[in-house]
């Protein structure tokens, strides 16, 4: 009978399989970013409201609808994490991150928390890995990140993977820019979704996001910020792609692109994927050059990104299959079970996977566990030595009591 408990709303279990599918995820981006210098990093599950209120911006999505608050038994306002940018940032401020050699590189993966309405690929907990290079301007930089990501999907195996790109300019020189937009949005308020519209002042930027028709229309023929940048804005988005053109990293200029976070400027960036709905962006991130400064620190310029895991599980839509085990110890009639347990515990210390049975099964039954499991070979012990079963052909041979472990391990070269 189940349990009257389900997983929460927009939450779900892990089940082996698909854990295995992740802890490869995982590693295949740890060794990623080991080799080009990311360091990991971990921070709390939840911090300061404030801290996502200043970083993330209060005019986004995430901080008006769907950050988790809770107030803590010393009346404090602490938030589950939505993003992993705000609280690395926080981190490199609190530690003093900035006497050291600039950037400093770091990695993460993790949970992070947003109330969105569940749906494919959205969820309410989601695991992100990402990477962060803080205290560098250098275009190298955004190249490197974004190609990290790129060889990232591609050593994973994510298919049918497109990388967009575009730019905000720096914030002063964006100022300009975003008049005229509101001035294109004020020209047509009648056509735009209620939304875009009560967001004109505080948030223009969002309207590219918007899926209804009226708002989609007007954007069509809105001004668009990467065909205006000017000066060391347009250079450095002009060396980026020659970076990325010259790493042979295909990538598309996407004028259109935005992204839900308020912090970013000059180049921002979104893996997408064929594969996936309507939620199909597999990562993405961009520049953050003012946020440091936005959370009391000096002037700090940084780019990174952050990939869904989830999403990533969705596009590969395939799950490991289960490693099988390298031996089974099973007991026979007169056998002891005391010794097939001290005989499979010197085999993993050796370095192979051995098992025994548990459940007080006969030997038909432990040999039917074995094959259910996926075990190699099966080692037999009986009242007076042992025998070796492959699992693949059948064949099965006496092997000598006082050479056990050195014959097993052996036979596995
Ligand atoms: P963001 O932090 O919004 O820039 O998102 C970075 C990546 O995290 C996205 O490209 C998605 O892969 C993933 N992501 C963001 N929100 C969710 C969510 N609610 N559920 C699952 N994955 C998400």
């Amino acid at each position: 009978m189940s349990s009257k408990f389900q997983a929460p709303r927009g939450t779900f279990d892990v089940l082996p399989a698909a854990a295995m599918t992740r802890r490869r995820i995982e590693h295949t981006a740890a060794a990623i970013l080991a080799r080009a210098g990311y360091e990991p990093i971990a921070t709390p599950s939840f911090e300061d409201t404030e801290l996502f209120e200043r970083g993330v911006g209060h005019s986004t999505d995430i901080v008006r609808k769907e950050m988790f608050t809770f107030e803590d038994k010393g009346g404090r306002s602490l938030t589950l994490r939505p993003e992993g940018t705000a609280p690395i940032c926080r981190a490199y401020l609190e530690h003093g991150m900035q006497r050291l050699a600039q950037p400093v590189k770091l990695s993460y993966v993790g949970p992070f928390f947003r109330h969105e309405r569940p749906q494919a690929g959205r969820y309410r907990q989601f695991h992100q890995l990402g990477a962060e290079a803080i205290g560098t301007d250098s275009p190298l930089a955004d190249a490197e990140l974004i190609g990290l990501l790129a060889e990232l999907l591609a050593e994973i195996g994510v298919p049918g993977v497109e990388l967009r790109l575009g730019s905000l300019g720096s914030l002063d020189a964006r100022q300009a820019y975003l008049e005229e937009l509101r001035a294109h949005l004020r020209a047509h308020e009648g056509e735009l979704a209620r939304e875009v519209h009560e967001r004109i002042d505080a948030n223009p930027l969002r309207a590219f996001d918007a899926d209804d028709e009226g708002t989609r229309a007007v954007m069509a023929e809105a001004p668009k910020l990467v065909e205006r940048l000017e000066g060391e804005d347009a250079e450095h988005f002009a060396e980026v792609r020659g970076l990325l053109d010259a790493a042979g990293v295909e990538h598309a200029i996407d004028p259109t692109l935005v992204r839900g976070l308020d912090y970013y400027t000059r180049t921002i960036f979104s893996f997408v994927c064929d594969r996936l709905g309507a939620q199909s962006e597999i990562g993405g991130g961009g520049r953050y050059d003012g946020l440091i400064e936005q959370l009391g620190g000096k002037p700090t310029p940084a780019v990174g990104w952050a990939a869904g895991i989830e999403r990533i599980m969705l596009a590969l839509e395939e799950e490991e299959a289960a490693p099988g085990r390298d031996v089974f110890v099973a007991v026979a009639e007169g056998g002891e079970a005391r010794r097939a347990a001290l005989v499979a515990a010197e085999l993993r210390q050796a370095g192979l996977s051995a098992e025994v049975d548990l459940a007080g099964r006969g030997l038909k039954g432990q040999l039917k566990h074995a094959d259910r499991i996926g075990a190699r070979r099966v080692l037999i012990l009986d009242s007076g030595g042992a025998q070796l079963r492959d699992m693949a052909s059948g064949e099965q041979r006496p092997v000598e009591a006082s050479k056990l472990i050195e014959e097993i391990v052996g036979g596995q070269a």
